[in-house]
């Protein structure tokens, strides 16, 4: 990925165990601070610190409880008073093992640790594979919504084991399967057939080069990187009111269905991907319904960051593979989530 810095993604089965070596490809041994939640904790992280101590580095843990919940500030801070207990300069390494939780937190705690230091990223998920660990957003959750304090800051390398699905709940998997089928939305038909195929090494090939490509065109999301926001804005309403019972690629599954047919409805566009979305999403069991009313989502996506001025970037479905982006005032978002609620067909 040709960033400022610039990093190599690395996928494949049964990788984990030299993730040490690898990461010696692009930097030398120093301190290595792994970080990662406590169930990963007890599956993973034995044989990512075994390695990284064989490739010679100098390891230490940080463990934080798992779930969304766990994406804080509160957890932040310890994750930097951990590091600055364990001594760690600027010089040396975080190590992101885990899902999209663990990665979004500790890039930030990386990209603010002593004003920035590295960060490796090994996602374990596969929303993570598929979507958070590329890219360089990294954040945190405040009380008033998803996301809302954080930092653009890549990673200097991606080493994806898809293996370690294996022991992902199915429910873990239906997250990766949400952002997948947006990917393809978005850029590329062919890819839909791949997720349903369930063919991972090609998913998360197709998946990261698309979003190489569009962080490499907008690195600081100003323009065509808030593609990727399909399904997102009334997503991360679902997410918030559900008090993040709901997770991200379920809310953002049920997001998109949602924001399709609004958008068909408005008249912004001709396609109504509503159905073709439902039919996909259903084949893997989503449940897509939205037990909210229209006011309930409208209140919480008035604090989305795709908001400027008076004006939301919503991404409009033109076919299958193409979408484009619309800014509309807040009053036709009101009437948008109006429209999209009234016989919502979720
Ligand atoms: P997560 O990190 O909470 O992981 C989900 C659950 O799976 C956790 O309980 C975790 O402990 C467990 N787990 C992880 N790997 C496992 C494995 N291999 N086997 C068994 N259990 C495992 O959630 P997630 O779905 O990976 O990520 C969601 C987060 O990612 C959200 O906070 C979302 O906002 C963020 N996100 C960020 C970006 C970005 O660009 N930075 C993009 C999309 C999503
Ligand atoms: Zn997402």
């Amino acid at each position: 990925v040709t960033t400022r810095r610039p990093y190599d993604i690395l996928i494949g089965q049964d990788i984990l165990a030299d993730t040490g070596s690898y990461i010696r490809e692009c930097v030398e041994p120093c301190k290595a601070c792994l970080v990662t939640d406590s169930k990963v904790n007890t599956i993973y992280s034995q044989v990512v610190i075994s390695s990284l101590i064989e490739a010679g580095y100098q390891t230490s843990k940080i463990v934080f409880p798992e779930g969304e919940h766990s994406k804080n500030i509160t957890t932040y801070t310890n994750i930097l008073e951990s590091l600055a207990e364990e001594g760690l300069s600027r010089s040396d390494l975080i190590i992101a093992l885990g899902g999209g939780v663990v990665g979004d937190l500790s890039g930030f705690a990386a990209a603010t640790y002593l004003r920035g230091i590295k960060y490796i990223q090994v996602p374990t998920t596969y929303l993570a594979a598929v979507d958070s660990s590329v890219g360089g957003k990294t954040g945190l959750n405040l009380l008033y919504g998803k996301n809302l304090a954080g930092a653009f800051w890549q990673p200097s390398m991606v080493i994806c084991d898809y293996d370690t699905f294996r022991t992902l709940p199915e429910q873990e998997m239906l997250d990766g399967v949400a952002e997948a089928v947006k990917s393809g939305m978005i850029m590329e038909a062919n890819l839909i057939d791949k997720v349903l195929k369930k063919d991972y090494g090609s998913v998360i090939e197709r998946c990261v080069s698309i979003k190489k490509s569009i962080v490499e065109a907008d690195e600081r999301d100003t323009g065509i990187r808030q593609l990727l926001n399909f399904g997102h804005t009334v997503g991360h309403s679902i997410e918030r009111l559900s008090s993040y019972k709901t997770s991200h690629g379920l809310a953002v599954a049920k997001g998109m269905v949602m924001e399709s047919y609004a958008a068909y409805k408005m008249g912004l566009t001709d396609f109504d991907a509503s159905g073709f979305l439902r039919e996909t999403l259903s084949r893997f069991g989503f449940d897509l319904s939205i037990p909210y009313t229209a006011e309930e989502l409208y209140k919480y996506a008035l604090n989305d960051k795709k908001i400027h001025g008076d004006c939301i970037a919503m991404v409009i479905p033109e076919s299958i593979g193409k979408c484009r982006l619309q800014k509309i005032s807040l009053s036709d978002l009101g009437k948008f989530l109006r429209l999209g609620m009234e016989d919502y067909p979720g």
